[in-house]
């Protein structure tokens, strides 16, 4: 789960980690209010949205007067903001931060990573931050360190020195580093992060060491015991199909193929993804129903699917375990009477009582195809397509 860069910068000062003062501002009267009460001569105007890269597509904006942050939020609220994270579609603003600006001298790239290879949580430092990061790790990656942290002892002095050095900071520099990476682990740690990342981490003109930007994503599997995780979650930020299939208990996600997919399990849901790109197709969703699933959320399922007008066919495939494969094709087809399915919808079952519940589907005077493997599955509803 992602926050937002106010939200991440809140958690930076309950950690002590060195950041800029700002707020966050939905209208643009407050926003005003808010800067003249600042008494400085340069403030920074940022969309709020979860995507990074803003700064090049016009999200981030350094402005002088009360007025001109008046004029940039209300420009900002409303506008849609194409970044290269976004996708061609962009992102909504709803949200805009207003902080002090900071004078800079260096930027550069601070990062705490979950590193599953070597199960360790790592720090990624680099003295060549900013907007084009990602081109640094493409073409230098010798400007990159990355230190494993040891989740028994924590972090240690020489890790630090290691980190100063290689950003080629001073001795005064290194003991704000210091304080700003023991900030960002115990946040890691504690907030039960999958990624924080500082970019640009920056030195200012007067020597100082400061958090310009802030991103976070949350460890979904942590919400459990963390109260605020759903206090933090903008749903706005969500494709909507995803959080309806949320509150269904599916793993849903849209994707830009032609192929419905309804599969039960994980792995079986992205093997049947590969095989119809196998197949030469490309699936519309990923979704996944669950071990058990009921008449009730396949029916779900279906309408899920086939609210996205690009899907020109449905492939259902579905391990009877828990479930049986008869209860199943009771679902499927009370789900297609239901629901009035229009596009071809191929079917394979396997899996306890596999027989029962195709002579079901077969009996049924429902337009279903069904299959025994999986090939013939794929290869049945990309001819169909
Ligand atoms: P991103 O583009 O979405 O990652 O947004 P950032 O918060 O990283 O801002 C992008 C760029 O705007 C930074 O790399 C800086 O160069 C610039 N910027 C952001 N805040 C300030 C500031 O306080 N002062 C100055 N001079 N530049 C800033
Ligand atoms: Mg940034």
């Amino acid at each position: 789960m992602n926050i937002h860069e106010y939200q991440a910068k809140d958690l930076f000062r309950r950690f002590k980690v060195n950041t800029s003062e700002g707020k966050v501002f939905e209208n643009e009267n407050d926003a005003e209010e808010y800067a003249k009460s600042l008494g400085v001569d340069e403030f920074v105007v940022k969309a709020q949205i979860h995507a990074g890269g803003r700064g090049k597509a016009g999200g981030v904006k350094l402005v002088k007067t009360p007025e001109e942050v008046r004029d940039t939020v209300k420009q900002m609220l409303g506008m849609t903001l194409v970044t290269h994270q976004t996708g061609p579609e962009g992102k909504l603003v709803n949200k805009v931060y207003v902080e002090k600006s900071s004078t800079i001298k260096k930027e550069y790239y601070l990062s705490l990573v979950t590193d599953r290879s070597t199960e360790k949580n790592v720090i990624i430092a680099s003295p060549e931050g900013g907007v084009d990061i990602e081109k640094v790790a493409e073409e230098t990656p010798e400007k990159l360190l990355t230190q494993p942290i040891d989740p028994v002892v924590g972090i240690q002095p020489f890790h630090i020195r290691k980190i100063s050095y290689f950003l080629g900071l001073d001795k005064e520099q290194t003991k704000q580093l210091s304080s700003i990476i023991s900030g960002l682990y115990n946040l890691y740690t504690e907030m039960d992060c999958a990624l924080v990342e500082v970019n640009p981490l920056i030195a200012t003109n007067e020597g100082e060491i400061r958090a310009l930007d802030a991103k976070i994503n949350f460890d979904d599997n942590a919400e459990f015991r963390h109260k605020e995780y759903p206090e933090l979650h903008d749903p706005t930020e969500e494709e909507p199909l995803e959080l309806e299939a949320k509150e269904w208990g599916f793993s849903f996600v849209k994707l830009d193929g032609n192929i419905g997919c309804l599969v039960n399990g994980a792995g079986l849901a992205m093997a049947t993804m590969d095989i119809i790109k196998y197949h030469g197709a490309e699936p519309a969703n990923f979704l996944d129903v669950g071990g058990g699933a009921s008449v009730e959320q396949v029916t779900q399922a279906f309408k899920m699917i086939l609210s996205d007008d690009n899907v020109k066919a449905i492939l259902v495939n579905i391990f009877g375990g828990i479930m049986k494969c008869d209860t199943i094709a009771e679902g499927i087809i009370t789900a297609a009477k239901e629901v009035g399915i229009e596009v071809p919808l191929v079917v394979r079952l396997e899996g306890t009582n596999v027989e029962l519940g195709k002579k079901m589907l077969d009996d049924s005077d429902l337009n279903i195809t069904t299959a025994t493997t999986m090939k013939e599955a794929a290869s049945t509803v990309v001819s169909l397509i």
